[in-house]
């Protein structure tokens, strides 16, 4: 399977090159050039196969021949290696939970996916390659998690000081080994800035083979497709008809992972995306006008994106064609009252606890099926209730108890560099690594 860059589609790269690069000329995002679809018997009959064979299936098309189906079928195992189940909570509405993997978010199953294939593809190549990544929260975490002990992969962090919650940091900054936290004196945007002032410097890049593992990096988004097909396969065993699937939305990776599922053959019925007060795509799909805007702080914070980069990935699939792109996928933007009163009515009607992304979604897909009462659909849960604590206690006026292998956690002892915001200090400390 080959690649092509959105931005020069003379850019045609294979998956290995795709992945290893992140993006492409121009900061373009590379794009499959065929949409490969499922066979018509496997993806009616989800349930006659194990979720190893469906993940394997899923991802066989887009790594071809350049990881043996041996390895493959390893790598993909290792992704979901975790339980991902399929919740009713009321007769219309289902949570697909997917925050069982180590780092409580869905992040995990992109990141997993991804290390493995850097790490098949880097060892035989005797090179070094260091893993530099900006995160606001759960990127960081994911991406530690993944990479940790990974022969041949060196992963620096930059985390904004002080403003990333506590669970946040000890999965960041705990591990150790190849793993480098830098714990940053400013804001998210100077950690990215910094991440990108580093991706440009002549100097380092003479010294260091720097990689990047941001939600772009088609290792990362072509995974999720994975989590589709195994919310079907329950789906299919107690529901008729197709499901209505609701996405927390932030940088659209993840529901760009679902709509090209669909485009493969998945049965769905709609796509909702939901956004919080970042609306930049609602407000596209109700007036065809694609406006970014600044960035504004809510309480679903890993959905706080002003300018959603695999928004263009979506506009692809639907070959630019807004009206069948209208029709498909509605948009929600929900506001803070709104996200803590559905995390409150949600836990005293049903005894089932969501947090502010579940709870965005949530909301979205019941205002949609007031609309539409003859229809059934789910949501995507993307992360643990207990790495967004203050929210959750704050809707339901009372404490969560922590897990025990988070409580363990804590106690571990946190280890970073700290730096200032200033390049030059980002600098020297890379290429002291050399
Ligand atoms: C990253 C994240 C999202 C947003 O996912 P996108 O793929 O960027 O749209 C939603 N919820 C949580 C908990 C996240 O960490």
């Amino acid at each position: 399977m080959n690649y092509y860059n959105l931005k020069d589609k003379k850019e045609v790269v294979d998956f290995k090159t795709a992945s290893i690069k992140g993006q492409g000329n121009q900061k373009g995002l590379f794009f499959p050039e065929i949409i490969p679809a499922f066979d018509e018997d496997f993806i009616q009959n989800l349930n006659r196969f194990s979720d190893e064979e469906i993940a394997f299936r899923c991802m066989k098309d887009f790594v071809d021949n350049e990881i043996s189906d041996e390895d493959l079928q390893q790598i993909v195992s290792e992704t979901i290696s975790f339980e991902i189940p399929l919740k009713k909570i009321t007769d219309t509405i289902s949570v697909l939970e997917l925050f069982h993997g180590p780092t409580l978010a869905f992040k995990d199953i992109g990141a997993r996916f991804m290390s493995r294939c850097l790490s098949y593809f880097l060892k035989d190549e005797n090179k070094k390659v260091t893993v530099l990544v900006a995160t606001s929260g759960d990127t960081g975490g994911a991406v530690a998690h993944g990479f940790y002990k990974v022969p041949g992969i060196e992963v620096i962090i930059l985390y904004p000081k002080n403003r990333v919650s506590p669970v946040q940091e000890k999965q960041l900054t705990a591990l150790g080994e190849n793993i480098t936290a830098l714990e940053v004196d400013g804001s998210f945007d100077d950690c990215q800035n910094l991440v990108k002032h580093a991706f440009s410097d002549t100097e380092i890049n003479i010294h260091l083979f720097l990689t990047s593992a941001n939600s772009i990096n088609i290792a990362r988004w072509l995974p999720q497709q994975i989590y589709y097909l195994l919310a079907l396969k329950q789906w299919q065993k107690t529901e008729n008809g197709n499901p209505v699937i609701c996405v927390p939305s932030g940088n659209f990776g993840n529901i760009c992972a679902g709509l090209l599922a669909y485009f493969r053959g998945l049965p769905a019925d709609h796509f909702i995306a939901a956004c919080n007060a970042n609306d930049v795509v609602p407000h596209y799909l109700k007036t065809q006008i694609l406006e970014p805007k600044e960035t504004v702080a809510t309480l679903s914070n890993a959905m706080d994106v002003g300018n959603p980069s695999n928004f263009v990935r979506i506009l692809e699939l639907f070959h630019h064609q807004s009206e069948n792109l209208h029709h498909f996928v509605s948009g929600y933007s929900i506001n803070d009252e709104d996200t803590l009163g559905t995390v409150r009515k949600v836990y005293e009607q049903y005894n089932y606890l969501l947090e502010p992304h579940g709870a965005v979604a949530y909301s979205s897909l019941e205002t949609y099926l007031k609309e539409h009462p003859e229809k059934k659909g789910f949501i995507l849960e993307t992360a643990h209730p207990v790495k967004f604590p203050d929210a959750v206690e704050k809707a339901i006026g009372g404490k969560i108890k922590i897990p025990e292998s988070l409580a363990d956690l804590m106690k571990e002892e946190k280890k970073t560099i700290e730096i200032n915001s200033d390049f030059e200090e980002l600098k020297r400390f890379l290429l002291n690594k050399i």
